[in-house]
């Protein structure tokens, strides 16, 4: 019985995951007990060594494990494109065409839900202007994108840093995360000044 109990668990915890159902849950609950034990702790610590390492680069807010993110150190810092979350980086990343920086807002600005300027990182993007020659906003293409791509646009109107917003490559409502790498590809080169 307990061991049952463990099984369910486990399963539970995997049913939390993104795209996991209770099915798939429980089947790969029982991959669990099918792998090596040695394999099962690297599993295990490779969980917790993610929560543990990882943390924000204090320059763009995307993942890392160190203080500054790879992408900060290394690339061309006169171009910002500015995404809702990391796995916006890591989607326009895929295409490898884009060689300027990121900042992520870590969300968007969402008057029914209380979700303000203050809410996500606008003021962090108004402090690393220096140098800056170009600023594009790659929200999703839906309501709250839209509206967080205005926003910031006019805010930075004052700065007279040129600001684009990515192109409607993208269908209106579709999420960047999910975008194939063409369409992502075609947003980013045909993007409009705004
Ligand atoms: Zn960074």
């Amino acid at each position: 019985m307990r061991e049952l109990d463990s099984v369910s668990r486990l399963a539970g915890h995997f049913s939390r995951l993104p795209g996991v159902g209770k099915k798939t849950a429980a089947r790969y609950a029982y991959a669990v007990i099918n792998m090596q034990k040695a394999e099962a702790e690297q599993f295990a610590s490779a969980i917790l060594d993610v929560k543990q390492s990882v943390g924000l680069c204090k320059i763009c807010g995307n993942f890392t494990d160190a203080d500054e993110c790879e992408i900060c150190r290394r690339r061309d810092s006169s171009v910002i494109l500015v995404v809702k979350e990391p796995k916006d980086v890591a989607a326009i990343e895929k295409v490898r065409e884009y060689g300027g920086v990121y900042h992520v807002l870590h969300g968007v600005l969402d008057p029914n839900n209380n979700i303000g300027p203050d809410d996500i990182r606008i003021k962090e993007l108004l402090s690393r202007l220096d140098g800056v020659d170009e600023v594009i906003i790659a929200t999703n293409p839906d309501l709250l994108g839209e509206a967080t791509a205005l926003y910031i646009a006019k805010i930075l109107r004052p700065f007279g840093i040129k600001t684009s917003r990515i192109a409607h490559g993208l269908p209106v409502g579709a999420e960047i995360e999910y975008a194939d790498e063409m369409t992502l590809s075609r947003a980013i080169s045909d993007r409009k000044i705004i």
